[in-house]
């Protein structure tokens, strides 16, 4: 069996159309949502998502607000941004690109954002509510992988869900959002016993792990669906260069799977585009639109 190749580089191109839509009509309504990003340091992975980011944010039409702070930024300048920011009206999404440098204490930057305006998701407020079932802003990536399956499979009740990876950002609520749509989760990590045979048990397999190439076909269960979420960046056939790899072996898992995103051009996409989706939401919720 050849498994069918989940486009998330077209969902999310179909996801800011979308978003482009609504967000027109906002700013015709004088509702126009803004997103900021605050960026501390001169991180080359992290400046090149806040391109991005500021990019696609212009392209929907939403106000685009960039702060680009040097390495040496006291926490308390960080913090003083992030609270002029939750006062700022015109602004609906505040995101504060991570990791910050060593001496900023991260979990007080991110509990100092405002969880109305939280579109990474990362404040525990936000984090308890979509633990609780409440109406919460959800973490992008693990979003844009929902989204793919939902589109994919419709309804995911009952299915198994085996998610290898438990970080904050990824694995934890992944689950939780698959435990929304009522499948029946198991979380892998590195402590757990026969991997292998787990993941063989799993109707969908989530892979966020950061280990290239780690899940194998034989790990797959025919017919299953599998969504990549790991980035790796490895050597490539030509010396010198290099190129980019998921956390499932694509060749031997695509030939037993039903359904499997690529890397690059599966998750990737959909995280800022899902970033986008939150911040027009925070502005419906904000706006009591
Ligand atoms: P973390 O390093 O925070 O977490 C990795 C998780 O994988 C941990 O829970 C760890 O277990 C588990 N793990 C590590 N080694 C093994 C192993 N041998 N067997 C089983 N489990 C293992 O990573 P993230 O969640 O932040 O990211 C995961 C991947 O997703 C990375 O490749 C990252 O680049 C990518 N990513 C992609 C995004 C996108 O936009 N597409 C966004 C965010 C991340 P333990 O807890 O026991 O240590």
């Amino acid at each position: 069996m050849t498994a069918t190749i989940i486009d998330g580089k077209a969902f999310a191109a179909n996801l800011r159309a979308q978003l482009a839509v609504e967000v027109a009509s906002l700013t015709a309504k004088g509702q126009q949502p803004g997103l900021a990003v605050v960026l501390v340091g001169e991180d080359p992975a992290s400046q090149v998502y806040v391109r991005n980011k500021a990019a696609q944010t212009l392209e929907v039409g939403m106000k685009s607000v960039e702060h680009k702070l040097p390495a040496d930024t006291t926490q308390d300048a960080l913090l003083k941004i992030v609270k002029d920011l939750n006062a700022d009206p015109s602004i609906d999404g505040i995101l504060v690109q991570l990791p910050l440098p060593a001496h900023i204490d991260t979990q007080t930057v991110l509990e100092t954002i405002d969880p109305a305006k939280d579109v990474d998701g990362f404040h525990p407020m936000n984090v308890g509510k979509l633990a609780t079932g409440l109406e919460a802003l959800v973490s992008c990536t693990p979003l844009g992988c929902l989204m793919l399956l939902k589109d994919k499979l419709g309804s995911l009740a009952g299915l198994n869900a085996v998610v290898v990876g438990r970080s904050n950002i990824v694995g934890k609520p992944m689950a939780q959002l698959l435990l929304a749509e009522s499948c029946t989760v198991t979380i892998a990590h590195s402590r757990t016993k026969d991997l292998p045979a787990v993941v063989r048990s799993a109707d969908i397999v989530v892979a966020a792990v950061g280990r290239p190439e780690m899940v194998k076909g034989d790990w797959i269960k025919p017919g299953a669906t599998v969504i990549d979420v790991g980035i790796n960046r490895v050597p490539g056939k030509e010396p010198g260069k290099t190129k980019l790899v998921g956390d499932v072996d694509f060749a031997t898992a695509s030939a037993v799977a039903g359904a499997i995103t690529p890397v690059p051009g599966g998750v990737g996409p959909m995280t800022i585009a899902c970033l986008l989706h939150n911040t027009v939401t925070a502005a419906k919720r904000r706006r009591g639109i």
